[in-house]
């Protein structure tokens, strides 16, 4: 957040310090991702209009399309670890005021945490036996 104001204030004070010397932003457009947001603002004095500043971080998943943001995988994986669905959730987060992502959404980033959560826990283990393999060769031999 204090990223965007800085960009905005920053970009403004480049484009328009000659017409206009102190901005008064309002917001511009603002979008959702998931539980994620990106902005821009706008000045009301002149016009100007900030560039469009993503207010969480991003994560190559590798899949296809945009870009997963951070925030969504971690409110999946935080959700592999409690008794909670995605119905509720999204319920949750409505009766809190919070829009909701899309179901659709929460289910392919559902399914790819628990890939990947299924992948440390094979290496986990596959690493663990491997541990007591060479303890019993070496216990043992
Ligand atoms: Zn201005």
């Amino acid at each position: 957040m204090v990223e965007m104001w800085n960009i905005a204030i920053q970009t403004h004070a480049d484009e328009e310090a000659e017409v206009c010397a102190v901005p008064q932003f309002k917001i511009n457009t603002e979008e959702k991702w998931g539980i994620g947001w990106k902005y821009s603002l706008k000045c009301l004095n002149c016009g100007y209009i900030s560039p469009v500043v993503k207010l969480y971080k991003e994560i190559t998943t590798g899949k296809r399309g945009r870009k997963a943001a951070a925030v969504n995988i971690n409110l999946q994986a935080g959700l592999l670890d409690m008794p909670l669905g995605k119905s509720r959730t999204r319920l949750l987060q409505a009766d809190l005021d919070i829009p909701p992502p899309a179901e659709s959404g929460m289910s392919k980033l559902s399914n790819y945490v628990s890939s990947k959560t299924t992948d440390l826990n094979n290496e986990s283990m596959r690493t663990k036996v491997e541990e007591v393999k060479n303890d019993k060769i070496c216990g043992f031999g």
